[in-house]
Formats: C-alpha cells, structure tokens, sequence
C-alpha cells in the first residue's frame, strides 16, 4: 500500500465528509492530484465513504474526464466537433502529432498527454483545445508549435502566453483567450436591466404569484424542449417534502452551443438572481449549479460572484431583509459526459453517480435530487424568470411569435462570416438569419444540434420557434462545399461514443446507423441501405429510453429527408445478384502490418 496516496486519498474523503453523494468531488480532486484514479485510489475511496468499489469505478470510467490509467501532468483535449473539421481540424492534429512526437491516445516521456475531446463550447473560435483547464483558441500549425514550445518551458498551463479575451474574458479570475463573440444583443437577456429588482419585486409578493407572473409570460424551457417553466415550478412547489431544490443546467454539451458559456461569463448575477427567485417560488433553500468540466476556467469567477451575492445579503439567510427565505447556491463539477446534459442523468451526477438518465416516473418534480422535490431548468431560462419578475409577463411577451413569446440566444457557427452568440427574437425566418450571419449561399442550417433537425434551402423560410424549429441554441451552417452524408456519419459518431448504453435500442442501434453510413461513403451501399436506415431510425426513436436516443437518429433521418440526392448517387444496384460488402484486402491490411509482410494469396 502505498502511505502518501492513502494519507493524501484519505484526507480528500474527509475533506467531502465521507459522504458518497460527494464522490465527483472526491474523484476530481484525486485525479487533478494523481493524474489518475488508481485501484489503489478507488478502493481506499470505497473504505471511506463506505460504499462498493464497483461504485466508485463505475463513476470513474463513466467519465471522460476521469482516468483510471496515469496521464501527464499537462493534458491536451483536442476538439473534434464537425465544426472544428471543417475550420482545418487536421492540419492542426498533424502538428500537435509532429511537435510532441506522440499520436493521439498517447503521453510523452516528459508527462504531455494528448487526447481527442468531443465539443468544448468553442465553436465560434475552432479549432479549439483545453490543455488542463485551459481554453486555447483559434489554433493553428503555427499556434502549435509555440504552445508546445511555452508549455516546455514550465509545464503550467496558467503560465500558457495567449492574448486575453474581452469583457470578463480578461478578469483575472478568468484570464482566458476566450471571446465572447456577442454579434447581436437584444432586450432580454443581453440587454441592460435593473440588477436585483426582479428579486426584490418577487419576495414582495407570495411564491404562488410568482409562479403565476412566469405563466403569465408563458415562459417555456430554452433548453430546448420547452416545457412551461411556470407549470414545472407549480408541481415542484406542490409536491410533497420539505427539502426542495433547483438545479441549473450549465452542462451545454450538444455541439454546436455555446450561448451558456457567454451567459456565464457576463450574466452570472442575472442567472443566480433567476435562481434565487425560483428557490423562492418553490420553496427550496438550494440551488445546485451544475457546471460542466470544459467551462471550469470560469469557476473562480462564479465563485467570487456568489461569495459578493453573500456579503449583499442576496444569498444566505433571511435574504433581502424577507424573514424565513433562507437560500444558498453551491457550484457542481462535471467530469465530461454529453448525456448529464439530460436531466435525471443530471440529478445522478450531482448524487455522486455515473450520469445515467433514471426511469420516469417519478419526475424530478416529485422526486428528484437525493429523493427530494427538485426543478432543473436552464442557464437561459433562469436569466428570463429574473427579467420577467423586474418588467412583468406583459413586457417579456411583447417580443417573439405567438406560441413563443421573447427572445433566444442562438450559438451560430460553420460556414458563415461571422459566427457567434445572437440574441434575436423568437420567429425569425432562418433565411433572414443567414443574411444576418453572412452565410447566403448555405446549403444546410443544423437547427438544435444535431439532436435537432439539418433542413435545406427550400425550408428556410421556416421560423426558429417552439412550434416550427425548436432549438436550445446550437444552429451550424453548412456550405455548398460540404457532403452532408459525411456531416451525418459525423454526428452518428458523436451519438455512437455519447451513448451511455443503458438500453439496447441507442447503444446498438447508432452503432448499426454509423456502420451502414460507412458502407455508403465507402461506396459498397445498395439502394435498399437507405430503407434499412429509415426504418432502424424511426425505431430507436421510439424505443430508446431518454432524450438522448430518441433524438439520436436525427442527423441520419433528416438528411435522408432533405438531402436525398446525396444519398442516391452513392448507392448502386447489386450486378449479378452480388454487392461487394466486404472488402477483404482491405480487412487484412492490419494483420499485415503487424506480421510485416503481405497476403499472398490476395495480393497476387
Ligand atoms: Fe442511455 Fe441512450 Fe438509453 Fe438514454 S437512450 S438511457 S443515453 S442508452
């Protein structure tokens, strides 16, 4: 047994208090201290908090930001979104690859590991990549070579030499590369607003009206599947127990998002006064803010602004001089898990557990966060509840369409001249949108990220709105130089690595989605390929257990909607009855490369 890590192990454990609803908390700080999370490690963790070491190991592979096995003191995440692709991924790869001498996967004799990460929220500025917990943007071959040159000097990724970025960007408590991106601020969540007012106006009146003036504003979830956040409150608030919670959802991992980070960034109060407010409405004295791993850079400026909202007495107890209101907000950490974005999986990381989604019913309005009553909503729609409680449900309804009153904050990236976060009014024709964002010739618009819909130019007179294109906020231009078969087989990867394998449905059926995608780029598709992918589509849909099966199937299923043709010519009827399926010089190629010499039977 080695004495320094179980002292060290120990003491982190007891740090958290033993308790195993902390065990993010406690793998994180063994990980950032060790590189690793070693058997050793694990099952002193288990001792301590009394719990299965399968628990503990279960939570430490779930996570991708977790590693059982050692890793360099410097870790570099590349991004491989298809946005980061598309704005010359490779060229980028290969120089990472010739400037450390190691292949992705791998970490150099002097502690540099470099891996690949799926979107960090960077989009607007990729090729992106987090060296620990750093953002560094806008790489280039050249970028490469004098980070990996810098990082040898010290191997601190705070000393990493960037230009810093604007607004809160450059607070030292940030001190970032990052851009904000802000092309267009409307009135509603970008716009300038009276700072706790909405607050002060919702503890003057009881928590029900309060309620009732978010109903009022039919204000619906901006996470994107837009449920009536009034009504969520109404069940939370009535349903039975005396420990109520709100979660915030920070963990924007669909890719193609980003307006959260910009949130976070500049509206930290707007979103933990829409937080205070809603533990008011609800009746809970928590709020859980759950951050996910990529945005950590920007944790000791939420921290700061937390610690000021305490010494306002905007948090705490009896806040703002109203007797009984006691209410605190704690920040969570996220280990890197495309599906915590979905709410009960959500729930379960902040309980300390792998991230997987937990069946329905109960909601977490009844039963939620350990057992207790508990409403998640959104960054986004927390920011609308503190302007909807300072101007009144008329004000905010003013904007929008009919069905979706107000604003959205849309993260607009791919094939455009100016890329970033726009705050338009709900209803806007996505053709005016690619006028606005320089993209006229598109040949596709991904509204929703890819769990949402990849239309094509005879539908963008469509409207962005809950009851046309629904969106939490990713929507990627694709250009006319794009092959949107390969875009899809893309984001099947995505779906096929995110998955996390609970039910049959989404672990094998997008694993069968990208393989026949494959065969079709390979050029050994048939016709009836393309019916096979509908139909197996269609089913995941309707037989996968949560959002992120349900919506998976997406990318597959819309382009073969909207983008047939490209499909079509790839396909080919079988000749004499036989299509090449398997093509076995192909196949052998690894065998040979490991035995270093060549089939001679195939290569005759
Ligand atoms: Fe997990 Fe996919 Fe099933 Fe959701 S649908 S529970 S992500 S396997």
């Amino acid at each position: 047994m080695n004495k320094i890590l179980q002292i060290d192990v120990e003491q982190i454990c007891k740090t958290c208090g033993n308790d195993r609803t902390k065990m993010m908390d406690i793998v994180r700080a063994v990980q950032d201290k060790y590189g690793q999370v070693s058997d050793e490690a694990i099952n002193i963790i288990a001792k301590c908090t009394k719990c299965n070491r399968v628990e503990v190991e279960g939570l430490v592979t779930f996570y991708a930001f977790f590693s059982k096995k050692p890793k360099g003191k410097v870790t570099i995440r590349l991004c491989n979104d298809v946005v980061d692709k598309m704005s010359g991924l490779e060229r980028v790869e290969q120089a990472f690859k010739k400037e450390l001498g190691i292949n992705f996967g791998q970490t150099t004799s002097d502690g540099i590991s470099l891996e690949y990460t799926p979107c960090i929220g960077m989009c607007d500025q990729a090729p992106a990549a987090l060296v620990n917990d750093e953002v560094i943007t806008y790489l280039s071959t050249d970028k490469v070579k004098e980070l990996v040159e810098d990082l040898r000097k010290h191997y601190d990724p705070n000393k990493i030499m960037h230009r810093l970025g604007d607004g809160n960007n450059a607070n030292m408590l940030v001190h970032s590369c990052v851009h904000n991106g802000i092309r267009k601020k409307g009135g509603v969540i970008l716009g300038d607003y009276k700072a706790n007012e909405g607050l002060r106006n919702a503890l003057a009146i009881s928590p029900v009206e309060v309620i009732n003036e978010v109903k009022n504003a039919r204000l619906r979830g901006r996470g994107g599947a837009g449920f009536p956040t009034g009504m969520k409150w109404q069940f939370t608030r009535a349903a039975e127990g005396t420990k109520k919670y709100i979660l915030c959802n920070a963990d924007e991992g669909e890719p193609g998002t980003f307006k959260d980070r910009v949130i976070l960034t500049e509206r930290a109060d707007l979103l933990f006064e829409g937080m205070a407010i809603g533990g008011y409405a609800i009746g809970a004295q928590q709020g859980i803010l759950y951050l996910r791993a990529e945005y950590n850079y920007l944790r000791k400026l939420l921290e700061k602004i937390l610690d000021d909202r305490r010494s306002k007495n905007l948090l705490g107890k009896n806040i703002l001089g109203k007797k009984g209101f006691d209410f605190d907000i704690t920040i969570q950490m996220g280990a890197g898990a495309y599906i915590c974005g979905e709410e009960t999986a959500l729930i379960s990381s902040c309980e300390g557990l792998r991230g997987d989604p937990k069946t329905r019913p109960p909601f977490p309005a009844q039963k939620g966060y350990l057992g207790n009553p508990s409403a998640v909503n959104n960054v986004e729609t927390l920011c609308c509840v503190t302007r909807i409680m300072e101007m009144g449900a008329a004000w905010f309804a003013e904007l929008g369409s009919k069905g979706s009153p107000s604003t959205k904050l849309l993260s607009i990236s791919g094939d455009c001249r100016l890329p970033g976060v726009y705050e338009f009014p709900f209803g806007i024709k996505v053709s005016d949108l690619l006028k606005e964002v320089g993209a006229e010739d598109a040949q596709a618009v991904l509204v929703g990220g890819p769990s949402g819909q990849i239309i094509g130019p005879n539908e963008f007179r469509r409207t962005i709105c809950y009851d046309d294109l629904a969106t939490g906020g990713a929507v990627v231009i694709f250009g006319p130089q794009r092959d949107m078969v390969e875009i899809a087989a893309e984001y099947m990867e995505f779906f096929v690595e995110e998955s996390c394998g609970f039910c049959t449905p989404c672990r094998v059926g997008n694993v069968l989605l990208k393989k026949y995608l494959d065969k079709i780029l390979d050029g050994k598709g048939e016709p009836q390929d393309l019916d096979f992918l509908q139909s197996l589509g269609e089913s995941i849909k309707v037989t996968s257990r949560c959002g992120l099966g349900q919506t998976s199937p997406n990318p597959v299923l819309t382009t073969l909607k909207n983008f047939r043709p490209s499909y079509e010519k790839r396909v080919k009827e079988a000749t004499n009855g036989l299509q090449p399926l398997f093509d076995i010089k192909k196949a052998l190629v690894p065998a040979e490369e490991i035995a270093k010499r060549k089939s001679e039977i195939f290569n005759a």
